[in-house]
């Protein structure tokens, strides 16, 4: 398929392939609509099959990202870059800076942040060519740092949204929650869950994590091709994409899935057959939106830690509101939010 007949290329405003032997750097970068504001969106750094394998990746993620920043009611348009670990790639500070100053080139319309693969660390390295960087450390109760903490509270609270409206529970005392993939989010959502009274069961690739999950919040640990299928009310997937398609779907025993991994949907046609499952689904870059939310706060620099909490909390209400449309209309909750996001871009432009 050509790039210009990809579902994913939908019109990108632009997209800049960057390249630098001498460091060793091969990125893109791709700025899907700046209608609402500059382009912002992580970086991901990622070992691809081939070069149109990571094209594809930064032009569906940074569509994602205009739905996912119109839909946390912010003034930024959507973008993304990947950074393509290739052979011999050497993550060295040379090569950070230089793809600072390809971010630089483009004046402000793309601002980066950590995806996947990123760090603190090497923001600051980046930051040290461009201004157009967040996901700093943060300092004194200011907005910044690792977004994952404000993720993972966004998607409690879109748990919470969840379960008030399928379940009529207005506490998550006792709700029994799947967690795949206790990394950096899974990790804070099992924090909060278990504070709010919920059981616990996850499963992750890296036993060290699964671990700690079970040690601090007391959860029960189970094999990685059972967590989907968990006998649970929610199941939150928090590790990867496409987890959701024909084959996992009628296999599903939880009545709402509500996590953080981005694009949880294998095609948009998934949204249908979970609805058709009788299974809630909270949209994924809706739910996910608190770590872009404390990036916004970051980089306008406008609202303190505690304000992006409350910020982030509007999550819940929002899904609550897509919710209801969906019993109203009878549509899946997926495409709510997609003609949601769209309107939103479009009254921008
Ligand atoms: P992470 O790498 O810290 O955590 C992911 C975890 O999933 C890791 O512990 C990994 O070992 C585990 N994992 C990988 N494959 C797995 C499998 N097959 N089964 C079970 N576990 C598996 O990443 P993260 O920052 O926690 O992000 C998790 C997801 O949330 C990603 O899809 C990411 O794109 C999305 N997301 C993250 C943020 C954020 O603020 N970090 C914001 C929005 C969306």
């Amino acid at each position: 398929m050509s790039v210009f007949e990809n579902p994913a290329f939908d019109d990108h405003e632009r997209v800049l392939f960057c390249r630098d032997p001498d460091v060793g750097l091969e990125a893109i970068i791709a700025i899907h609509s700046t209608a609402l504001g500059p382009a912002a969106g992580g970086t991901r750094q990622w070992s691809y099959a081939n070069s149109e394998e990571a094209l594809y990746d930064v032009l569906r993620l940074s569509q994602g990202m205009s739905y996912k920043n119109a839909m946390a009611g912010l003034n930024f348009g959507g973008g993304k870059a990947v950074i393509v670990k290739g052979p011999g790639f050497a993550p060295t500070e040379a090569l950070y800076e230089r793809f600072g100053e390809f971010v630089d080139s483009l004046n402000g319309d793309y601002i980066t942040a950590e995806d996947v693969g990123m760090t603190p660390e090497i923001m600051q390295s980046i930051a040290r060519r461009t201004d157009y960087v967040t996901g700093l450390p943060a300092t004194d109760g200011k907005a910044g740092g690792d977004p994952s903490p404000k993720t993972a509270y966004g998607i409690f609270c879109g748990i919470e949204a969840a379960a008030s409206f399928r379940l009529d529970k207005e506490d998550l005392e006792g709700l029994r929650v799947a967690v795949q993939g206790v990394g950096n989010v899974g990790y804070h959502l099992c924090r909060l869950l278990n504070e709010a009274g919920a059981s616990l069961v996850v499963a992750d690739i890296d036993n060290e994590k699964v671990e700690r999950a079970v040690r601090e919040f007391g959860a029960s640990a189970v094999p990685l091709d059972e967590i989907l299928f968990a006998d649970v009310d929610v199941v939150a997937p928090c590790a990867l994409g496409a987890v959701l398609d024909a084959d996992s779907i009628p296999r599903l025993e939880a009545g709402i899935v509500a996590g953080g991994a981005n694009n949880q949907l294998a095609a948009p046609e998934d949204g249908k057959r979970l609805a058709d499952a009788g299974v809630l689904y909270a949209p994924d870059y809706v739910i996910n939106g608190g770590g872009i939310i404390n990036v916004a706060c970051e980089y306008y620099g406008d609202v303190d830690d505690e304000g992006v909490t409350e910020l982030v909390a509007r999550i819940g209400p929002r899904l609550t509101k897509i919710f209801d449309e969906a019993r109203e209309t009878g549509l899946p909750t997926n495409e709510i939010a997609d003609a949601q996001a769209r309107r939103l871009i479009e009254a921008g432009r």
